[in-house]
This record gives C-alpha cells, structure tokens and sequence, in this order.
C-alpha cells in the first residue's frame, strides 16, 4: 500500500478527469503530490480533498503548462515545499477539433503548445532535481490518437505522436541517471473530454473496442501507477496502449 511512501509525484491536469484518478491512486501508494492545473480552486480543490485521505500529502500549484516560465518556477517552488522530485506525470490536455481545411491556425497552435511544448516544459524542469538525485520516474499521457491519427484531431494527433517521440529520445537521454521516461495510450475514456460525443458516435465506437467498454480513469491510473512502481525499474521508452484492444 505505501510502496511511493517518501517519494514526491507531481501530476499535471489533476483537477479532474484521468490526472485527478493518477493523483488519487499515487497518493493512496503513499506519494505526495503536486496537483496542477490552471486555476488555485481547481488545483487546491482536488489537494484538499487528497489532504483528507491523508493529511499534508498535497498541495495546489496554479499554472498553465504552455508557459515555461511559469513551469520551473512552480517546480522550485515544489522542491522548496516538498524537498524533492521523484515522480514527473504529464497528463494536462486540450483538444480543439476540426477538419484542417476549418482548422484556425490558433486551434494548432494552443494544442501543440499546451500538449507537446507543455511536456517539453515539464520534462526539461525536473530534470534537473532528478538527475541530481539519480532517480526519476515520468509517465507520459498520449493516446491512441497518436498512433493512428484521427479525422478532425489533426493537431491533437501530432502532438499525441510528438510526445511519443519525445519520450522515446528523453528515455534514451537521460537513462545513464536512473530517470525513465514512458508514455500510457489511452484508448476512449469516460471523461469530461469525451462527454461531447453523440449517443451514435459513442455506439459506433463501441463495436470497434474488442473488450466492448470504454474505459474508466481509474485503469489509466493504474497503469501510471505501473510504470512509477519498482516493478518497472526496467522498463523505459515504452507505450502502453489502454485502451480495451482497440490498437493492435
Ligand atoms: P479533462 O477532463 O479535460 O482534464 C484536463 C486537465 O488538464 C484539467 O485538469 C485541466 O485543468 C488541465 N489543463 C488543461 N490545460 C492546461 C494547461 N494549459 N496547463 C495546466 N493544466 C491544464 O481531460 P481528460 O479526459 O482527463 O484527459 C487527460 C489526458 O488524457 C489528456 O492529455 C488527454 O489528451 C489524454 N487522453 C484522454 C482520453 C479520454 O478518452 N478522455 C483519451 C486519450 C488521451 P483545468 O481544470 O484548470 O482546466
């Protein structure tokens, strides 16, 4: 149960969603944990209700992943209120779909910047406290839509595909200091994202997903909670699809 005991995770978009289930499941392992979105109500909501479970395992941190300045600040700021960095997961996204021939240039831009540069921030800020320490764990959340495109999600799939990319080159950069770097692929999962879709949308959907469900956040969790456990000390550069079979 305590197997993060002493350990500091900070999970990004954890207001809600699949980064508020990371943040729940990390710090049921015994993890603090830096909860971050871009409003203090979002972020500090979401550390009180932690807080409750177990007193002082987390706190708020406002900020919005796109701006780097913003970023190492906020993780200075963590390893001066938690005194260290261990566990780095990128889950904070957006999606702004449409065809490319509708798609405005600010559409591509705004999802590159908050989930592929976002990354680049986040990853480039830890590295740091972690190469120091000679430890690191980050968990990475693409999606499926990375790996096989998706019409209307031509900037969400770049991005999804960049941070796989990404992690592959990060795993390889930095594994000489014990840091590993691994991407989780969510398939479709019942969130506030997905909410948007129609009843038949949803249904043509389903017939595609062999285990026939969409998924919970909480199996997205667990599978962040595999890749920061002792039982993926050696496993780095990977992605795992979650996504009931969908891709394979
Ligand atoms: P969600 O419910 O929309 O939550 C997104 C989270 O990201 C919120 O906490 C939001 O914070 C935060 N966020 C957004 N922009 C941010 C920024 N610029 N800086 C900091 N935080 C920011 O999304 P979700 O469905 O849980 O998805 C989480 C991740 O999984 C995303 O990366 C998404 O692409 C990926 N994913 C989801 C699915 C799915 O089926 N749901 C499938 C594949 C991949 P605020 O509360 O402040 O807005």
């Amino acid at each position: 149960m305590n197997e993060l005991h002493g350990q500091v995770a900070i999970v990004t978009g954890a207001s809600r969603g699949i980064g508020k289930a990371i943040a729940e499941q990390l710090a049921a392992k015994g993890a603090g944990i830096a909860v971050i979105s871009t409003t203090s109500a979002g972020s500090e909501a979401v550390a009180a209700e932690l807080c409750r479970l177990r007193p002082d395992c987390a706190k708020g941190y406002a900020l919005d992943v796109a701006n780097y300045q913003a970023v190492e600040t906020c993780c200075k700021q963590i390893v001066s209120d938690f005194g260290r960095i261990d566990i780095l997961v990128n889950n904070a996204g957006i999606t702004r779909d449409n065809l490319l021939m509708r798609m405005r240039e600010e559409d591509w831009d705004q999802v590159l910047a908050v989930n592929l540069k976002g990354v680049y921030n986040c990853v480039k800020a830890v590295t740091r406290p972690m190469m120091k320490a000679h430890y690191g764990r980050i968990v990475t959340i693409s999606s499926i839509i990375g790996i096989t495109g998706n019409v209307g999600q031509a900037n969400y799939a770049a991005a999804k595909a960049g941070v796989i990319g990404f992690s592959k080159s990060m795993a390889k950069e930095l594994a000489s200091r014990n840091i590993t770097v691994n991407v989780v692929a969510p398939g479709f999962i019942d969130t506030a994202m997905t909410a948007e879709l129609s009843p038949e949308q949803r249904d043509a959907l389903l017939k595609q997903i062999p285990l026939g469900r969409t998924g919970k956040v909480e199996d997205i969790a667990a599978a962040v909670a595999f890749f920061v456990s002792s039982g993926a000390d050696y496993v780095t550069g990977q992605v795992l699809c979650v996504d009931g079979g969908l891709v394979m």
